[in-house]
C-alpha cells in the first residue's frame, strides 16, 4: 500500500487558503474520487510525491513534458538564461530564436506573437480574427478545450441550432450568445450552420485532434471539409495546437493531416515546461496585431527569458531526425498493450490514440468520435482504473476526459511495466 499522509496534510493546507487546494480544477482528483497526490519533484518520466511514493508519469504537465522531466539541455539553457537575469521587458534574441524556428516549423505560420499560456493564446487569436474580418460569432466544437477566456466556456451545445448554454456564472450572455457550437467530426451539422450564420462568423477554432475530450482522430474528410469551407467564407480558421503543437509532428497536425489553417495557437510543449503560449499565422492577419496593426494585445512577461530558453532547447532536441519514429512507436506500444490488456480481461473499453497521446474510454463497444461518444464513457470505471494505477505506481491524467502523454523518457520497459500493471488493475476491476 502507498501511503499518502504527507499529500493530504499538504491538500488540507491548500484547501485553507487555494480554493478547492489546487490552482487548476483538474488536479483536485475529484472526479476519481480520491485526494490529489502532492509532488516533490520529477526526472525523466518519474514523478516523486511528498511521501516518497514514485510513479511512471502519464501526465506530463498535460503534455509540455515531452522530452521528460529535467531534460539535461533544457536544464543546462534554463541555467544558462538564469545568469543573464530573469525578465527584462524588452526584447532579447531568444525570442527571435524561438520565433524563427517555430515559423521554420509549422507549416501556417508566417509571423509568430509569444504570450504566457494557452488559453492567452486562443484569446488573442480569436480578438485578431474578429479584427480581422469585422464579424463577432465564433464557432467551436463540442467538446473541444480552448483554454478558460469567457468565449470558450460554453457547455456542449445539444447541436448547431441552437443557441450555447454558458458553461460556467460569470460568463455574459452577450459572449455566450456569440460562440456558436458544433458537434466535431458532424459535416452535415456544420454546413447547416454555416448555411444560416456564415456571413457572421469571424472564426472557427478546432482542435484539429481534440484531445480534452480524450483522444478523438478527426474523420478523413472532416479538416480538409473545414479548411475549404471557411476559406470560400472568408472565416479564419484557428486550429487550437497547444497539445497537438510539436507532438503529432514537427509541424503539428496541420503537418501530418496537409491542412494549414489562417492561425494556430501553441503552447505547452514551446516552452519547455516553463509558462508559454503563442499565436500565429498568415503574415496579412498577423500584420494587424498591435503596434503595426490596430489589434491590441500585450504581456508584461510575454518571451521571458528562461521560458523561451526553455521552449528552444526543446524545440532543438525535438528537431533531431527519429525522434518522432521513437515517440509514435513507444505512443502505438502503450495504447496496443492497454487494449489488449483489457480484451484479455473483458474490460469493455475503446482504446483510441494518435502518435505519443492515447486514451481508454471505458464502457464503450465502438469508435468515439464526438463529445456526445465520449460522454457515454463509464467515468466510474475509469475513477477504478485510475486508483488502481495509482497504487501500482502509474500515474494517468485523474479525468477521463483526457489524453495519456508519452515522453522521450519513457523506455520500452517503463511501457512494459506500465501494461503490466494495467493487466494487473483489469484483472482486479472485471
Ligand atoms: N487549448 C488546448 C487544446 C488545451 O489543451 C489547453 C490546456 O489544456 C489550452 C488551450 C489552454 O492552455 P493553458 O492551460 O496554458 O491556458
Amino acid at each position: 500500500m502507498h501511503h499518502h499522509q504527507m499529500s493530504a496534510r499538504a491538500f488540507e493546507a491548500a484547501r485553507e487558503v487555494i480554493p478547492g487546494g489546487v490552482n487548476s480544477p483538474v488536479r483536485a482528483f475529484k472526479s476519481v474520487q480520491c485526494d490529489p497526490v502532492f509532488i516533490e519533484r520529477a526526472s525523466g518520466c518519474r514523478l516523486f510525491d511528498v511521501d516518497g511514493n514514485a510513479y511512471l508519469d502519464y501526465i506530463g504537465s498535460w503534455g509540455p513534458m515531452i522530452l521528460g522531466h529535467g531534460h539535461p539541455e533544457v536544464r543546462a539553457a534554463v541555467a544558462a538564461a538564469l545568469e543573464d537575469g530573469t525578465s527584462f521587458g524588452a526584447s532579447t534574441w531568444r525570442e527571435v530564436a524561438l520565433a524563427r524556428r517555430i515559423v521554420d516549423m509549422v507549416p501556417g505560420i508566417d509571423m509568430v506573437r509569444l504570450v504566457n499560456s494557452g488559453t492567452e493564446a486562443t484569446m488573442s487569436a480569436v480578438r485578431l480574427a474578429r479584427g480581422f474580418t469585422g464579424r463577432k460569432k465564433i464557432v467551436k466544437f463540442d467538446g473541444c478545450y480552448h483554454g478558460h477566456a469567457d468565449g470558450f466556456l460554453v457547455k456542449a451545445g445539444s447541436g448547431v441550432a441552437t443557441l450555447a448554454i454558458p458553461g460556467s456564472p460569470g460568463v455574459p450572455d452577450e459572449v455566450v450568445a456569440a460562440t456558436l457550437t458544433a458537434p466535431f467530426n458532424d459535416l452535415e451539422a456544420l454546413e447547416a450552420l454555416f448555411d444560416r450564420e456564415g456571413g457572421d462568423i469571424a472564426a472557427v477554432i478546432v482542435e484539429p485532434v481534440p484531445a480534452n475530450m480524450g483522444v478523438v482522430p478527426p474523420d478523413g474528410d472532416f479538416l480538409p471539409t473545414l479548411r475549404r469551407w471557411t476559406e470560400e467564407l472568408g472565416i479564419v480558421l484557428v486550429f487550437d495546437e497547444v497539445i497537438t503543437g510539436f507532438r503529432l509532428a514537427p509541424g503539428g497536425a496541420q503537418e501530418r493531416f496537409g491542412v494549414v489553417p489562417d492561425l494556430t495557437c501553441l503552447g505547452k510543449i514551446i516552452g519547455g515546461g516553463l509558462p508559454v503560449g503563442a499565436y500565429g499565422g498568415r503574415r496579412e492577419i498577423m500584420a494587424q496585431v498591435a503596434p503595426d496593426g490596430p489589434v491590441y494585445q500585450a504581456g508584461t512577461l510575454s518571451g521571458n527569458p528562461l521560458a523561451t530558453a526553455a521552449g528552444l532547447a526543446t524545440l532543438e532536441v525535438l528537431s533531431r531526425p527519429g525522434v518522432y519514429d521513437l515517440l509514435e512507436e513507444r505512443g502505438r506500444a502503450l495504447a496496443e498493450g492497454l487494449g489488449e490488456a483489457a480484451r484479455r480481461h473483458g474490460v469493455a473499453c475503446t482504446v483510441q490514440g494518435i502518435a505519443s497521446m492515447a486514451t481508454v474510454f471505458f464502457g464503450q463497444t465502438g469508435p468515439v468520435r464526438n463529445f456526445d461518444d465520449a460522454l457515454r464513457s463509464d467515468t466510474g470505471a475509469y475513477a477504478r482504473f485510475f486508483r488502481a494505477m495509482l497504487e501500482r505506481g502509474v500515474y494517468l491524467a485523474p479525468a477521463q476526459f483526457e489524453a495519456a502523454f508519452v515522453s522521450l523518457a519513457h523506455g520500452w520497459d517503463e511501457i512494459e511495466v506500465t501494461v503490466q500493471a494495467a493487466e494487473s488493475a483489469f484483472k482486479e476491476l472485471a
